[in-house]
């Protein structure tokens, strides 16, 4: 593969020199996180500089990112309606690929209506201000995806942080300030992005009820690992009816780009005349939303590759924690394997990258706290039981090299 590097000789302005401490400051304190570039698509081993690595980072949980029926279904795509959406959803941007996607969803999440977004960043920085606004109150939980943070602060309504988990704090939150609010609305993760553990949202969900408070589900990383045939959070609690909105992701294990909200149909009416990513940022291309479809059609017709992700995740989880790791709580395939020291987890990293050939990036502050730096593994369900090994291994030696296990 031939790589082109254009270098432009440009003088910039100085105005921006101040940037160069604060690079300095982020490498002194090891927060500076290299990024590598990819040289083939995604996959269990993925091609770096000109060599092979087994890649342990993706969240391509199901390897549809690079299956040939959804590669199929996007050229396709593109053959018939090009390559642009060509303008805004509310404007020109709308084509039967996105209607069509928007009851694929619904169906699939057992819900009666559904709303495609570019991205599922924007699916929450879009909806939650239209759901709650300055009247109202938000009870948030504490390890809440960024998007979530963000979405909240833009929907300036009064934010309230419940502890991670911990159901007897949000009653306690909720019993003394539910009043407050006009409306209210508890909004949390699925599955936690860092950790792979799993919002207690059964629990969660009576509390709505209790309350009178709309319950919001972030299911980036529960859609295609939980729940029957990868249908994500809800349907694994049997909840289907019950939670006002579940938002997700394509980009994860569907493998594509995108994302959506899904509740009732007036809801989503409501949320087409008001979001703003959806009235002022042009719609997902016809190849990403007609992929989509398409994995979502797979997932349906059979739950091979969602089998096949759990070995992997329970063989890695296993030998991990055999040779003396601490990998956290995960109930899910995520595997955090919490190193603790910023530095030593760049170096841990470095080594399995530079000796072992093993693509596995560091978390640092600030997307986990300070001091629970970690490496956090995605198994996928292209990993092979010899590619687990081999990583298991190499985590060994490199731990003991830098006195991280004994
Ligand atoms: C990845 C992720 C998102 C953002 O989704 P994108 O489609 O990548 O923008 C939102 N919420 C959670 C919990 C995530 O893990």
């Amino acid at each position: 593969m031939v790589l082109y590097h254009l270098s432009v000789m440009v003088n910039m302005t100085q105005r921006t020199a101040w940037v160069k401490d604060e690079i300095r400051n982020l490498r002194e304190t090891g927060r500076y996180v290299p990024i590598r570039t990819l040289e083939s698509p995604q996959g269990a081993r993925i091609i770096i500089a000109g060599k092979e690595y087994i890649n342990m980072c993706s969240n391509n949980y199901l390897g549809l990112a690079n299956h040939p029926e959804v590669k199929k279904a996007t050229i396709d795509a593109v053959e018939k309606f090009g390559v642009g959406a060509g303008a805004v959803r509310s404007i020109a941007g709308t084509n039967s690929l996105h209607i069509r996607l928007e009851e694929k969803v619904a169906a699939f999440k057992h819900m009666e209506s559904s709303l495609v977004y570019q991205g599922g960043l924007l699916a929450n920085l879009g909806t939650i201000p239209v759901l709650v606004g300055k009247d109202d109150i938000v009870f948030s939980e504490e390890l809440n995806h960024a998007s979530i943070i963000d979405g909240v602060r833009l929907s300036s309504a009064t934010r309230i942080v419940y502890k991670h988990l911990d159901t007897e704090d949000l009653r306690a939150k909720l019993k003394n300030q539910r009043k407050d609010g006009k409306r209210a609305l508890i909004i949390t993760d699925g599955v936690f992005s860092m950790d792979g553990d799993i919002a207690p949202l059964d629990r969660i969900t009576e509390l709505g009820e209790e309350f009178d408070a709309m319950v919001y589900v972030d299911d980036a990383h529960g859609e295609g690992v939980l729940g029957k045939n990868g249908r994500g959070i809800v349907d694994h609690f049997g909840l289907a009816g019950r939670v006002d909105i579940e938002m997700g992701t394509f980009s994860k294990a569907m493998g594509t780009m995108g994302g959506f909200v899904a509740g009732s149909k007036d809801l989503m009416d409501y949320t087409k005349q008001r979001s703003r990513p959806f009235l002022f940022s042009s719609a997902l291309n016809p190849g990403d939303t007609a992929s989509v479809f398409k994995s979502i059609e797979i997932m349906e017709r059979d739950d091979t590759l969602l089998k096949k992700l759990w070995d992997n995740s329970r063989l890695l989880k296993d030998s991990l924690s055999k040779i003396g790791y601490n990998i956290g709580s995960s109930k899910t395939p995520i595997t955090p394997v919490i190193v603790g020291d910023e530095k030593k987890t760049l170096d841990l990293s470095n080594e399995l990258f530079s000796k072992y050939s093993i693509f596995a990036s560091p978390i640092v502050f600030p997307t986990v706290a300070k001091g629970m730096a970690r490496i956090r593994l995605m198994p996928s369900a292209l990993h092979s039981a010899n590619d687990i090994g081999v990583t298991v291994d190499a985590f060994e030696k490199a731990g003991k090299v830098l006195r991280i296990i004994q």
